[in-house]
């Protein structure tokens, strides 16, 4: 009788360092393998047949990864994402610094520090200027912008983008009526409780700060 039939077995491939998940996204080095089904005779794989998958697997903590996992950088994506986010502040305050016409200097130097402390760049003059007219020429609300953009928000960043608007609506003062109106509109489209909004206004109101030291945290997460 011949025994015949057919096996997976696994090759180790190239190798490398890549930032595995399993290790807390630290730099391990991996080793990419490949399962390829072989045809076998008495048990012993002798034709090597179709390739039925590969993976990349730690060689550190054991886990094992889709291959994807080699072009991950989180680093990177954390240097993204906080551009993004940097992206949207600007926006959400540039809004607010016009929901009262145009806007008088107070509202123009919190607008500039409020953007500069969250993106870590110079947000000059003319970049100011810029950005007011793109706005002013749109009909975009503060409401408006977040369900259109910020849909995926966790709470921490929630509070980050209601107390930069803040920052920029009570430069000059209270709150007017309106940008009453419009902060609660972005409140509702964030999905925030209103009693952790009047927490947040409560905290902003008394200390004169925008950001706490949580935010701060965020900021510095090197
Ligand atoms: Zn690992």
């Amino acid at each position: 009788m011949i025994i015949f039939g057919t096996r997976g077995v696994t090759f180790g491939g190239r190798a490398g360092e890549f930032h595995c998940p399993g290790c807390g996204w630290t730099s391990q080095p991996y080793e990419h393998k490949t399962v390829r089904r072989f045809f076998t005779l008495y048990f012993i794989p002798v034709i090597p047949l179709d390739k039925i998958g590969e993976y990349v697997k730690c060689m550190t903590c054991g886990g094992m990864y889709q291959t994807d996992v080699l072009q991950f950088d989180p680093k990177a994506e954390t240097e993204r994402m906080r551009a993004e986010f940097a992206k949207h502040i600007r926006c959400l305050t540039v809004l607010t610094a016009l929901i009262e016409g145009d806007p008088n200097r107070s509202r123009l130097d919190a607008l500039k520090r409020v953007n500069e402390e969250v993106s870590g760049a110079a947000f000059g003059a003319v970049e100011v200027e810029r950005e007011l007219s793109l706005a002013r020429k749109g009909s975009l609300d503060l409401g408006s912008y977040a369900k259109q953009h910020l849909e995926n928000m966790t709470d921490l960043g929630k509070e980050t983008v209601v107390r930069a608007v803040l920052a920029v609506a009570m430069a000059d003062g209270g709150l007017s009526a309106r940008e009453e109106t419009e902060i609660g509109d972005l409140v509702r489209a964030l999905g925030m409780t209103s009693a952790h909004y009047r927490g947040v206004l409560a905290e902003v109101e008394e200390e004169g700060e925008w950001l706490t030291h949580e935010q701060d945290d965020w900021r510095e997460t090197d």
